[in-house]
């Protein structure tokens, strides 16, 4: 398993190509408003060598028997499926944000299964070619970005139909040697901190779509890929040096449009190629993962606002009133049942052909669609405890001041005997995951990361069998 400067060191030597603000950024790494994403991803690294954390963060491979890090594990069991919730709730109380390794965990699982679904049904040779790369991927411990969604043009008309063919991602040529892939990812969590790119379809596709029914991994650094920074909510604060204003000190996630211009890839790095009538099951796998996720995830990065909420309230001095002592009560509440959708779904998983268990589909669904509801009610009881303070306060360097600083801390005071920055920094925290910063990764990615809540609401209407529950009805009812 790789060290966290391990880690970092292997980022360094990939000269990615990055655009951001309209320039091409020269050092990826080092880059202030990359880098506490990358600390964030650095933190997977860090836990599994901590003796305590390590029955968490790793797990002995399926494929070669040696120790790696969870994110690159192939789930053996129920017990693998409840660790990893359990691992993501542990990443969100230490970052507080999104750290990004998850979707190409998620990712190794719904392929593993899906190539072996394909090989089963086809005769073809994808299953051994992706262990054969998973198990690289475990041997050098490599952060990979799984990559699923596609820009989508008009949402009106399917991939075949868009007036711009590219818009969603298909192979252009196909040699003797690889296939040759155009188009583009978007929204791609982690993908700067990342040393690999897992492709996968974005939809189901039909007969006629075979060019878009593909999945490969390729470098981060392959010739013809090319990124563009997402921006997000007060981003530019972390140029201004300071540690109070960005909220979160140490770390953030973020998210970028990853271009592929005509980028080749080896055959060895293709899992699917043209078989259509697989890509609806590769896309309900992953989606499936990346929706248990989340009841790991947010409820970490819940447990932090909910902590800083409670916090605030004893620096304001209303810790006693018994609304806030009960809206509190209500932030555990939402946040607990979000963690229990993510065990729940994990503790009904089963074993799928290949060996690697899946989590029960319809519970994941819950959960997720939970996860773009509660989130939000968390948020909003965190501002009314905060108080309007959170989205008035003046800029650190108010408070360096000679002149303004003394007024500052005078009038910006709470309770007597707690510094008047300690109030700050809890009020920049709760401003970071409500609105700010890692508002990202807490809410709108609570909406729409792992699929929008439509998406969900289809797969939940597909999962739950009305019909089985309209027979139970009518032989209660005495209706033969
Ligand atoms: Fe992991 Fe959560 Fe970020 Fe997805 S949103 S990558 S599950 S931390
Ligand atoms: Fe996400």
């Amino acid at each position: 398993m790789k060290t966290a400067e391990e880690y970092l060191e292997s980022l360094r030597s990939l000269q990615i190509k990055v655009y951001m603000f309209g320039e091409l950024i020269e050092n990826v790494v080092d880059h202030p408003i990359i880098r506490p994403s990358i600390n964030a991803v650095a933190r997977t690294y860090e836990l599994a060598h901590e003796p305590e954390h390590e029955e968490l963060m790793s797990a002995v491979s399926s494929i070669s028997g040696k120790q790696i890090n969870r994110f690159t594990h192939l789930h053996q069991g129920v017990e693998d499926l409840i660790k990893k919730i359990k691992m993501q709730r542990l990443l969100g109380q230490e970052t507080a944000t999104c750290f990004q390794r998850c979707v190409g965990f998620d990712a190794f699982n719904a392929v593993d299964i899906v190539t072996y679904e394909m090989d089963e049904a086809l005769g073809t040779n994808y299953h051994q070619k992706f262990r054969k790369y998973l198990r690289g991927v475990q041997e050098e411990d490599l952060m990979v970005d799984g990559a699923m969604t596609d820009p989508k043009g008009n949402r009106s008309l399917r991939p075949s139909q868009q007036v711009d063919p590219d818009l969603y991602l298909r192979v252009v040529e196909k040699r003797e040697d690889g296939i040759v892939v155009k188009g583009a990812k978007a929204h791609q969590t982690g993908a700067l901190a990342s040393h690999e790119i897992l492709v996968m379809p974005t939809i189901a596709m039909d007969v006629g779509e075979e060019d878009y029914a593909v999945c490969f991994a390729v470098p981060s650094n392959s010739e013809g890929i090319i990124y563009v920074y997402g921006r997000q909510p007060s981003d530019t604060r972390k140029l201004e040096g300071g540690s109070i204003d960005v909220g979160n000190c140490q770390y953030g996630g973020h998210e970028t449009l990853i271009i592929f211009e005509n980028v080749f890839v080896p055959w060895e790095r293709v899992f699917m190629c043209g078989e259509q009538q697989f890509s609806g099951n590769l896309v309900e796998r992953f989606a499936g993962y990346h929706r248990q996720s989340y009841g790991g995830c947010k409820a970490g990065l819940g447990d932090v606002l909910i902590g800083a909420t409670a916090q605030v309230a004893e620096y304001n001095g209303t810790q006693r009133a018994s609304h806030v002592r009960d809206k509190i009560i209500e932030m555990i509440h939402l946040n607990e049942t979000l963690y229990a959708c993510g065990i729940a779904c994990s503790s009904q998983g089963n074993a799928t052909a290949s060996g690697t268990y899946l989590i029960d589909l319809l519970l994941a669904n819950v959960c997720k669609q939970n996860v773009t509801r509660y989130p939000y009610e968390i948020a909003r009881l965190a501002e009314d405890i905060a108080g309007g303070l959170m989205v008035t306060l003046p800029s650190e360097k108010d408070f360096q001041h000679p002149e303004a600083g003394k007024y500052l801390r005078k009038y910006l005071q709470g309770v007597d005997g707690v510094p008047t920055e300690n109030r700050a920094r809890i009020l920049r925290l709760i401003e970071n995951i409500t609105m700010g910063l890692a508002a990202v990764g807490y809410r709108t990615e609570s909406m729409h990361g792992a699929g929008s809540p439509q998406a969900q609401r289809i797969m939940i209407s597909r999962q739950s069998d009305l019909e089985a529950k309209k027979n139970l009805a009518r032989r209660i009812a005495g209706i033969s």
